[in-house]
């Protein structure tokens, strides 16, 4: 399970220094410290990839900056037959842009222009960070729909092609929920390399596809009018109450953008937030609409809760104070990982709708190997609840007893991030629509190979 993956050696066949020269004119790097360091993303968060990835680095990493940049790299690695990984910010977190067998990486972080601004849609080349277009779209009134709470340095693109939804998702859905992702240009991998233009619900073909099928250049997403959301910590005596109240308050007629449930047993990771998140309370991080805010303090303290801490993000940031989305999501592990890298996680889906008491008993199991964080989100329009817990890493058997006993009972399912491929991790089954794409955008099977365990060697065609 965990054998280490040791680097690839240059197939004999591969000259160099050939490829280097059809790559003329692009920006190519050889070092091997900066391969190396453009080789990894967030996958250290799991002692199991860890290991298994240490040994997986590129050959040669080439920064494109535009779409003809983008053909002459595809048609490269297709005339070599070169592995070919996308990467543009690093910060997905199953090895999803680690070149398992080495090759070309394509870093397109550089692919960063907004292109267009309309009434309720931006189009941006897909490098774009998260953060800088919502800058851009700001001064229009608008902003982006979703985000990770790694926007600072992820890319739209890589959100699309890694990612699953995030902050906002209580309020509009998932990425895959019709009409938050409106066009895509997608680049094909081939001697000839083609543009397939993708609209609408088409985009779910390279959507969580981990840049298997295709090089997204381009996309367009919907926006919607801008709030300056107010940033609110409400506390609760205990986990239970804390899950009442983000049953309660999910629910159309309070306006939220972010809802996250925190076990007390995680503020020593914040300590940051001093007497805001104390040790003996459980904590819910919001985004609420100013308009909301009279309804969310009543519900609040209709739970037995109390708000200790509301403002807007300048407000929080004048004050040396985290906005709630960088307590929230997978900044959670990443809080505890920066005190105590004993720590691991897992994702967990439960049986809508969402019976806290499934939680209970996992809290009365796991004891302190287990720390409890939820969030609340909307997906194909309904309202739900999925959990990124903090694990203590006690090896690989415990972690996988814990999935064992979590995935036993309620209808509980894991998101596995111990892995590498689209299918272990969180979808389970093989998306046929996506292999099928592949067959027309990377015929020759060469992009990101190992991802995925729907592409079979014989579907590869030799030229
Ligand atoms: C602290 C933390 C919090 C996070 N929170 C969230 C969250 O709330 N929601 C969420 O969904 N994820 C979350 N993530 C995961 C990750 O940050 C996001 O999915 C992010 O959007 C990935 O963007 P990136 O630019 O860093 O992509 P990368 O890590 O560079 O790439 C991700 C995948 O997309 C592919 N890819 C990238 N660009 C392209 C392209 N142009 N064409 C084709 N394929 C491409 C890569 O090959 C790779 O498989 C979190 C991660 C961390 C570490």
């Amino acid at each position: 399970m965990s054998a280490r993956l040791m680097e690839r050696p240059a197939a004999p066949e591969v000259d160099w220094s050939a490829v280097a020269q059809d790559l003329h004119g692009l920006n190519v790097i050889v070092s091997p410290g900066q391969r190396k360091q453009l080789s990894k993303d967030f996958y250290w968060y799991s002692p199991i990839l860890t290991e298994r990835l240490a040994g997986c680095v590129a050959d040669l990493v080439v920064k494109v900056s535009t779409e003809d940049d983008v053909r002459q790299a595809a048609a490269v690695a297709a005339k070599w037959k070169l592995p070919i990984t996308v990467r543009a910010g690093g910060t997905g977190n199953y090895g999803q842009c680690v070149p398992l067998e080495g090759g070309l990486v394509l870093d397109v972080t550089q692919m960063s222009r907004v292109l267009e601004i309309a009434d309720g849609r931006v189009r941006v080349q897909a490098g774009a960070r998260m953060h800088d277009i919502e800058l851009a779209v700001a001064e229009t009134g608008q902003a982006l729909r979703m985000w990770p709470s790694t926007w600072h340095v992820a890319s739209i693109g890589g959100f699309i092609a890694g990612g699953f939804g995030g902050i906002g998702s209580i309020r509009h859905g998932i990425l895959r929920d019709t009409g938050n992702l409106l066009r895509a240009r997608v680049m094909t991998v081939e001697r000839e390399p083609r543009i397939i233009e993708l609209q609408g619900d088409e985009i779910q073909q390279v959507h969580h596809a981990y840049g298997t099928n295709g090089v997204i250049t381009e996309v367009e997403v919907a926006l919607s009018p801008a709030v300056e959301w107010v940033h609110c910590i409400a506390l609760f005596d205990t986990y239970r109450g804390v899950l009442d109240f983000g049953v309660a308050a999910s629910t159309p007629s309070l306006e939220l953008f972010l809802l996250s449930a925190v076990d007390a047993r995680f503020s020593p990771y914040y300590a940051m937030l001093g007497s805001h998140f104390p040790r003996d309370k459980h904590a819910m991080f919001a985004m609420v609409a100013p308009d909301s805010m009279d309804r969310f303090r009543a519900l609040v303290a209709a739970h037995g809760g109390s708000i200790s801490l509301a403002g807007t993000e300048a407000q929080l940031h004048a004050a040396g104070l985290p906005p709630a989305y960088e307590c929230a999501y997978n900044h959670t592990t990443l809080q505890a990982l920066k005190v105590d890298r004993t720590w691991t996680y897992l994702q967990v889906a439960y049986a809508q709708p969402f019976d806290p008491a499934v939680v209970d008993r996992h809290i009365a199991i796991f004891g302190d190997d287990v720390l409890q964080h939820h969030e609340f989100a909307r997906a194909g329009g309904e309202y739900g609840t999925f959990a990124i817990l903090l694990v203590r890493w006690k090896g690989e058997a415990h972690q996988y007893e814990v999935m064992r006993e979590i995935e036993s009972q309620g209808g509980c399912q894991i998101f596995n991030p111990h892995v590498v491929t689209i299918e272990d991790g969180g979808m389970k089954t093989i998306d046929t629509q996506q292999i099928e794409f592949k067959k027309r955008s990377d015929p020759m099977g060469l992009m990101n190979p190992g991802k995925t365990r729907g592409w079979k060697p014989e579907m590869a065609r030799s030229t």
